[in-house]
């Protein structure tokens, strides 16, 4: 269950975290000497990159900004809320997080000294990883090890890092969260640990040790969230929304494949906005697909990716559903092609007229995928 900031937030505050002042908006602003921030509540990170938070100097141009946004669809998202607060004077960034490891089944810190940059963009020797054995819990040595890898200039930053730290751990483990990641959590122009941004999972099977959890849980899942999960699973399959300000879409053909391709793209670089298993969708013949290949156009990736092996179902019959779909709403990128499969041939002969880049190898569809995704994003550059 993922929440939005301002839940975060809210559990934040409980447990001791330091969070700017503010509130959702159209409730009157908080005064705030140093402008503000609106921030476009969503259930995806990249808001930024994505233009869902916009800075105002004073409040009026705030009201606007927040206004603008409550109606705004922000990398396809409805927006559910907006959140103004006061801008904060930003000294310093940091990445901090509370994860499970799985490998190690317990929880652990996850640190780098440079935050407000996505995690995975950082060279793999930047972040820093205290796991915290379950059985002994949190103890003073995890507590500075985790400060040592954030870098602090001084003794009284790394006093307030520690108590930050302290507080997440044990949100972590009292709101039973499978993630709690602040990015960035900010020291202040006057020295204070702030967290500016708020990303908090909750495991859905330990609700019932929670009670109501003041409305967190009515908020979740695909009815509330993304149009496209809502669509993709009536008919069948499941879409994986990944990065708001992601360029290419992946629509894959079984689990297996799904997994495969998009650990592979993100290896390779690729920006993946969403990534579709189309699981039994494709057997329920051109009626079932259509609708999901509409809402695929509907998000206007620069790239999409088209990557399925079908046996228990046709390709023709899958290569019709894409050629319906696309007569109503042309995909406006670039579209790679991997059709393999029963009839593959007759539906590569239906999808012909379309102007698909078609590949066969997997190693040459992902790199062809890559490269696409590349140049869109030198064009956004530009
Ligand atoms: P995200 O893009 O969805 O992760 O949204 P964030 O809440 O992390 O905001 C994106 C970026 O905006 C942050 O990394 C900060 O650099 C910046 N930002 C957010 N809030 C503030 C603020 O109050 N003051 C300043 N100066 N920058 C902010
Ligand atoms: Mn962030």
């Amino acid at each position: 269950m993922n929440l939005l900031e301002h839940q975060g937030k809210t559990l934040f505050r409980r447990y001791g975290l330091a969070v700017p002042v503010g509130v959702l908006w159209p409730q009157p602003l908080p005064i705030s000497a140093g402008g503000y921030v609106a921030k476009a509540q969503i259930r995806a990170g990249g808001r930024g990159k994505a233009g869902g938070i916009r800075f105002a100097e004073n409040g009026e141009t705030a009201g606007s900004a927040a206004a603008a946004l409550a109606k705004a669809e922000i990398g396809g998202r409805r927006v559910e809320a907006v959140l103004v607060e006061e801008r904060l004077a930003i000294a310093r960034e940091f990445y901090v997080a509370v994860a499970i490891d799985r490998d190690r089944r317990c929880r652990s810190f996850v640190l780098a000294a440079q935050g407000g940059v996505e995690i995975e963009s950082l060279p793999a020797d930047r972040v820093r990883r205290v796991p915290v054995d379950p059985l002994i819990g949190l103890r003073p040595h995890h507590l500075r090890r985790a400060v040592a890898a954030l870098e602090p200039a001084d003794k009284a930053v790394a006093g307030a890092l520690s108590a930050a730290l302290e507080a997440l751990y044990r949100l972590a483990q009292g709101e039973d969260a499978d993630l709690v990641e602040v990015n960035p959590l900010t020291l202040t122009a006057d020295g204070r640990i702030v967290a500016a941004d708020a990303k908090v999972t909750l495991d859905p099977r330990a609700a019932y040790r929670h009670g109501a959890r003041e409305g967190f849980a009515a908020a979740d899942g695909p009815a509330e969230g993304e149009e496209i999960e809502r669509i993709v699973a009536a008919a069948g399959g499941t879409a994986v929304p990944m990065r708001a300000d992601g360029n290419t879409v992946a629509v894959v053909s079984g689990a297996g494949l799904t997994m495969a391709t998009a650990d592979m793209l993100t290896e390779l670089g690729v920006p993946l906005r969403c990534v579709m298993d189309l699981g039994g969708a494709p057997v329920s013949g051109a009626e079932g697909m259509v609708p999901v290949f509409e809402a695929v156009a509907a998000l206007a990736p620069e790239v999409t990716f088209i990557n399925a092996y079908l046996h228990s179902s046709l390709a023709d019959k899958f290569a019709e559903a894409i050629r319906a779909a696309y007569g109503r709403r042309p995909f406006p990128g670039r579209v790679v092609l991997r059709l393999l499969g029963r009839n593959a041939e007759a539906g590569h002969a239906i999808l012909a007229p379309l102007g698909f880049e078609v590949v066969e190898g997997f190693v040459d569809a992902l790199e062809t995928v890559a490269r696409s995704a590349r140049a869109a994003g030198a064009r956004e550059a530009d």
